[in-house]
């Protein structure tokens, strides 16, 4: 498991922009199209002979009204709960305020590896004047302009050197390897329990990092599948702690190692703003999953038509992730869970071939021409799929500018159909090119 190196700080400080800037130093992670970057939240960056997990945990706050201070302390805590490092990030222009203060004690009490980050600072004649104010805080920090590089190799440098060692390898274990997210009480544990039923074998892995995981095998017709994470599987019978607490990072970490991740909801309570914030995450992220909606047994039949709309409509911003509704009490949907996740994994990992990839450009333009843009027509040459896990296309065509949202859908709904690519996350590109001899 890679560390993880988050950053937190009230809003305005440069959160993302420091994101950007960090994960940028990593050249291989930048694309070509800014629209692509802008609202990451989350990248592997390699600094030196470190590799880490970069998060930008401020962009998963909602930021409005009432819930935003609420919001921050809860992004800090989770940042708490399971960051190698945390990047406390502050306004050099505007100097400390209150909230400052407040985020700073929280961190200090917590007694992990803290560095501050003083944003904004565009030359050194800034530096000396706010300096001490910002010291009081009592944490290592450096001065930065994110927005300009202004220090950021010597950021890097620190970060690298108080990243721990990275460990060995973990042991992989082979199969299908599920993540179940979701807030507390939709029924993750139950569905662990449904689903393994007697079979069920605990692997503590990854034990020395800040908190052990519990992974859970089931093994069933010759074939291994592994539950990932499945933290408060044991805890069941005790109080609820500040552990089972609900963490976007953890939900993020766990479903990074997952090959799918289960993203699970309440058929009763329905699509909250946390379900949003997850979901919206795994959307950007191009993570391949399924969406269960769970405890239907509690729902009148006759009111299922309903609802089924319900979780169409919200869910529509990520239609191809497959929508399963269970129960754990009438084990309805639970037989095909795991041959759907199967089948998304399946879809994420497949490789076209070249003379596929030509055809669908092909038909694709005789069936539907792109539109004139300010008097002039797109050009697509080729296609070509440089990546799986997800299935990455680009397009290669005289002018990106002359692709429009409508046409790109118009070429991703063509893609899914010519392929069978109904449920995986899918990465389009449009690089601009000259015509190939
Ligand atoms: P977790 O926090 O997501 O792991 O949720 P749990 O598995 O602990 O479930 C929370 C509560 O919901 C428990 O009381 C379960 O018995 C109940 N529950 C879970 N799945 C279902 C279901 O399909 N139907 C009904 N009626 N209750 C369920």
């Amino acid at each position: 498991m890679l560390p993880y190196v988050v950053i937190v700080g009230r809003p305005n400080v440069g959160k993302s922009t420091l994101f950007n800037r960090l994960s940028r130093q990593n050249k291989a992670l930048v694309h070509d199209r800014p629209g692509v970057t802008r609202d990451r939240l989350y990248a592997r960056v390699r600094g030196g002979s470190r590799e880490f997990a970069l998060v930008d945990t401020g962009g998963l706050v909602l930021e409005k009204g009432d819930r935003l201070v609420e919001d921050i302390y809860e992004q800090v805590q989770d940042a708490l709960s399971s960051a190698d490092l945390i990047l406390f990030v502050v306004d050099g222009k505007s100097g400390l305020t209150a909230l400052d203060r407040q985020l700073g004690t929280m961190l200090r009490q917590s007694r992990r590896p803290v560095h501050l980050v003083v944003n904004k600072v565009d030359g050194q004649e800034q530096s000396a004047f706010l300096e001490s104010d910002f010291y009081s805080l009592g944490f290592h920090l450096t001065q930065v302009s994110a927005a300009h590089g202004y220090n950021i190799p010597s950021l890097m440098e620190t970060i690298e050197s108080t990243l721990p060692e990275s460990e060995p390898a973990e042991e992989q274990l082979q199969g299908l390897r599920l993540s179940l997210l979701g807030r507390p009480n939709v029924g993750k544990s139950s569905l662990v329990n449904a689903l393994t039923g007697e079979q069920r074998v605990l692997v503590s892995s990854s034990a020395g990092t800040t908190r052990d995981c519990v992974d859970v095998i089931l093994n069933r017709d010759g074939k291994q599948y592994i539950f990932i994470d499945t933290a408060g599987v044991r805890r069941k019978t005790t109080i609820r702690d500040d552990l089972e607490r609900f963490s976007t990072l953890r939900a993020i970490k766990s479903s990074q190692r997952a090959d799918v991740a289960l993203l699970v909801l309440d058929a009763l309570t329905g699509v909250v703003a946390q379900d949003k914030k997850l979901l919206s995450f795994l959307e950007r992220e191009k993570i391949p999953m399924v969406i269960l909606v769970n405890k239907v047994d509690l729902v009148p039949r006759e009111q299922l038509g309903k609802l089924k709309g319900y979780f169409r409509d919200e869910l529509a911003f990520c239609s191809y992730a497959p929508v399963i509704y269970t129960s754990c009490v009438t084990r309805a949907g639970l037989g095909g869970l795991i041959p759907l996740a199967e089948k998304v994994m399946a879809q994420s990992r497949i490789r076209v071939g070249t003379g596929q990839l030509n055809r669908l450009v092909r038909d694709a333009v005789q069936g539907h021409q792109p539109p004139m843009v300010k008097g002039r027509r797109a050009k697509i040459y080729y296609l070509t799929q440089p990546g799986v896990s997800p299935p990455e296309f680009v397009f290669f065509v005289n002018d990106p500018e002359l692709i429009k949202p409508a046409y790109a859908r118009y070429l991703e709904k063509q893609l899914r159909r010519t392929f069978q690519l109904d449920m995986a996350p899918l990465k389009l590109f449009f690089r601009s090119s000259h015509k190939q001899d």
